[in-house]
């Protein structure tokens, strides 16, 4: 690992300071409640791209569900889906699950003690490992999310730019640096919570926070100049047609989306183009319909990470048989146990 220069003092000043401080500022957060690993992991993949305020139940209900990697292991993947169902980013409960059935087969069902070995389980990187190992195990390793590097750049008055690998890498050395060898578990959690309840992105509240005295960036006034960060590109625009179709029967048209994107879950039928109801309606007819009735569904917008969904949304209901490949006929009541994509909930709230 690279090393990092700071002198003793400054970095027992840091340490000591942040752990004061945590115990007596930090959250009361269910997953802080206990030191068990997997809770630890659950916890540390939900809050990745999530408020913590928004996953509390989204937490509190996966682990009573699957209670410990075993159970996640024997999972049905349509129920890890479904309890994951609003919380985006599906590839990480898949991964949970893949992880879990490797610990099952090859770590006897123990979350593994080692970097190496974490970085073996799918969905595990660096931060996650370093959050188990230091958080669960106490064995002192780096975990750098967001809100470490910030801290990082802030406390060094760093301009490097906190979206490449090797800052990351000197953000690392630099926790390493300041890491005890005893509280290791708080420690780690303090350097989180400091970003996240005061070193936060727009307003830092230096004057609340226990390192003050020891910020570069505090100390030239460049507080909110930094992190520097390069430019994400922004999201793509694309329009799609969703069409809520019901046969006479009261079924709905659906289909187990098999693309990387929402791999898994439930979607009503959609096209990848912005159709006028004419439009919609030669194009049902196309596909061996008969048109009893067809009106607007409304529009909707969604924001992925690199797409925003702008939909334009039709109901109708048909007859006859259908020949759009890999869509089925879904009894009305069973869509409530499918996993669906939050971005078509606006068009699945009007079934
Ligand atoms: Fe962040 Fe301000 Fe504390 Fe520096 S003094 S670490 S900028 S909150």
């Amino acid at each position: 690992m690279t090393s990092y220069s700071i002198t003793p003092g400054r970095a027992e000043n840091i340490t000591e300071s942040l752990l004061r401080w945590y115990k007596e500022n930090k959250r009361d957060l269910p997953w802080r409640h206990t030191q068990d690993a997997y809770a630890v992991w659950i916890s540390e993949v939900m809050a990745q791209q999530t408020r913590i305020a928004y996953l509390l139940a989204y937490y509190e209900r996966f682990i009573q569900l699957f209670p410990t990697v075993d159970s996640l292991a024997q999972a049905e993947e349509a129920d890890v889906l479904k309890v994951w169902e609003g919380l985006g980013y599906y590839t990480r409960a898949r991964n949970l699950q893949r992880a879990a059935k490797k610990i099952t087969r090859d770590f006897n069902s123990q979350l593994p003690r080692t970097r190496e070995e974490l970085l073996t389980l799918p969905g595990i990187g660096e931060y996650t490992a370093g959050a188990i190992l230091s958080i669960a195990y106490e064995i002192p390793t780096p975990a750098v999310d967001g809100n470490v590097l910030r801290v990082f750049a802030r406390l060094e008055n760093s301009d490097e730019d906190v979206m490449l690998p090797q800052t990351k890498k000197r953000a690392a050395a630099f926790v390493s640096s300041i890491m005890p060898t005893k509280h290791v578990s708080y420690f780690t959690q303090a350097l989180m919570e400091l970003g996240a309840l005061v070193c936060t992105p727009k307003n830092p509240d230096c004057s609340a926070c226990p390192i003050q005295d020891c910020c570069w960036a505090q100390a030239h006034g460049q507080q909110y100049e930094l992190p520097k960060k390069s430019v994400k590109r922004s999201p793509k625009s694309l329009k799609k047609t969703i069409i809520i179709i019901r046969s006479t029967r009261g079924e709905i048209l659906m289909r187990q989306r098999t693309e990387a994107l929402l791999s898994g879950l439930w979607e009503l039928y959609r096209l990848d183009e912005a159709l006028s109801a004419p439009q919609a309606e030669a194009h049902l007819q196309s596909l061996g319909f008969i048109l009893q009735t067809l009106k607007s569904a409304g529009q909707a917008k969604h924001v992925f990470t690199h797409q925003i969904w702008h939909m334009h949304g039709y109901e109708c209901t048909v007859s006859g048989q259908c020949v759009a490949e890999g869509y089925h006929w879904i009894p009305k009541e069973d869509i409530k146990k499918l996993a669906v994509p939050t971005a078509i909930r606006f068009y699945i709230k009007q079934i």
